[in-house]
């Protein structure tokens, strides 16, 4: 395979943009972890049929959601109104249900409606005192896991005019999901890998605005999306080029797309791709694709880290140390090194035992080690997509 031959399709200009998104429509809304699983991982196809295709692995989805009717109705009763009040929304004016339904955050408060309601409800010094700037960590601890819904019915006698209330909303933002699929296969489409948010605080269960939308809500209408470029994320230019891709739970979202891209450009250099979640009987997904990509020579490498499988939790990052000569050969080789997922803990674990190995099997002191990541970073062989 020739590296010209390998080359990723080059990105073209999308006339689909956040002011202007593309009506996509679901075609595919499969539960990828068992039902006992912990986490409720889905997998979306969503038809882009029109678009004009304009993205590369690497790149990802925006998609608007739209808010929960029953969260929405909710509102409505608690503020007093009857949801057909014309109110501002998208430089136009709307029916309050429609414009809580696609157009204002109706979950995360706002500075705006704390403090109106601090003022308007005396009676409850809590907040007033949680809104002075010293106790902004305060202010953010009370706030965790609590909704507008909450505020409302805690203060039930403040009933706000629908256009008052909407005017201590923020917009409803898109969210951002990590292409898993390549328009090499499958021309007109994107897959999405979602891990739906589902939980429970102050007694009531809460849903994630977009992810709850994709699994629960989105059949009925529009998805409305467009792309955003990962211009640091894109597959090497070469396909020669050997790649180690750590990308646990979701993270494994963006190289799913890359290695459909490999295999249909025939570009056979080595992958090597590291997979983790929380049990294997339960988390496990794309164990057909992935097996056929080995039994087809274009992914060489596959480990997974099952956390909760064993006694002691098992992450990627262990699985990086137990591989750390074989990992430390491909680097020395000229591997790019792919981390796509969690920004929190893992991004932060596998950058310290990507040091480690380079430090321990690479003869390294510690800012050698260090100066070889920076190194590897200024190359852009070290790539990250991390949220
Ligand atoms: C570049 C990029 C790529 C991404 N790719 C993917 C992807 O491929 N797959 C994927 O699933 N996600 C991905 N995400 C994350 C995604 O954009 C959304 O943030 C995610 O789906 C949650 O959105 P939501 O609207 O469902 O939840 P939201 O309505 O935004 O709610 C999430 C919020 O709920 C709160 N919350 C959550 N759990 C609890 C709890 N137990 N207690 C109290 N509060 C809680 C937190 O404040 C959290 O921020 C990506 C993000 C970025 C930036």
């Amino acid at each position: 395979m020739s590296d010209t031959a390998a080359a990723p399709a080059k990105p073209v200009s999308s006339s689909y943009t956040r002011s202007n998104p593309f009506p996509g429509k679901l075609l595919v809304n499969r539960r990828l972890s068992t039902p006992d699983s912990e986490k409720e991982t889905r997998h979306f196809e969503i038809d882009l049929t029109g678009w004009g295709l304009t993205f590369e692995p690497g790149d990802s989805i925006a998609v608007y959601p739209k808010n929960d009717p029953e969260l929405v109705e909710q509102i409505i009763h608690a503020i007093g109104a009857t949801g057909d009040e014309l109110v501002p929304a998208a430089k136009t004016d709307k029916p309050l249900r429609d414009a809580l339904s696609r157009d204002y955050s109706i979950t995360q408060p706002t500075p705006k409606l704390l403090k109106a309601i601090a003022q308007a409800a005396p009676s409850a010094p809590l907040l007033a005192h949680l809104l002075e700037p010293a106790r902004k960590q305060d202010l953010e601890n009370y706030l965790w896991g609590m909704e507008v819904i909450d505020f409302l019915l805690d203060h039930r006698s403040l009933k706000f005019p629908p256009e008052q209330f909407v005017g201590l909303l923020s917009k409803l933002q898109p969210r951002l999901y990590s292409i898993a699929s390549s328009l090499r296969v499958f021309p007109d489409q994107v897959h999405l890998i979602v891990d739906v948010v589902r939980y429970e605080s102050h007694g009531r269960v809460r849903k994630g605005v977009c992810s709850t939308f994709l699994a629960e809500r989105a059949t009925d209408g529009p998805v409305p999306v467009y792309p955003t470029t990962a211009k640091h994320f894109h597959l090497p230019e070469a396909g020669d080029t050997p790649m180690i891709m750590v990308g646990p739970g979701t993270g494994i979202a963006p190289f799913r797309a890359f290695l459909q891209e490999r295999r249909a450009l025939g570009a056979k250099g080595r992958t090597w791709l590291f997979f983790g979640a929380q049990r294997e009987r339960c988390d496990s997904y794309y164990n057909a694709e992935f097996e056929q990509l080995q039994q087809d020579g274009f992914l060489t490498h596959f480990d997974c880290a099952w956390s909760r499988d064993q006694e002691h939790k098992v992450y990627v990052q262990h699985k990086m140390l137990d591989r750390a000569a074989e990992l430390w050969k491909w680097l020395d080789e000229g591997a790019y090194f792919y981390v796509c997922g969690d920004a929190k803990r893992m991004a932060k674990d596998v950058d310290a035992a990507l040091r480690k190995i380079v430090q321990d099997q690479g003869g390294r002191s510690v800012e050698q080690a260090q100066d070889y990541v920076e190194q590897m970073k200024s190359e852009k062989r070290y790539r990250r997509d991390v949220y």
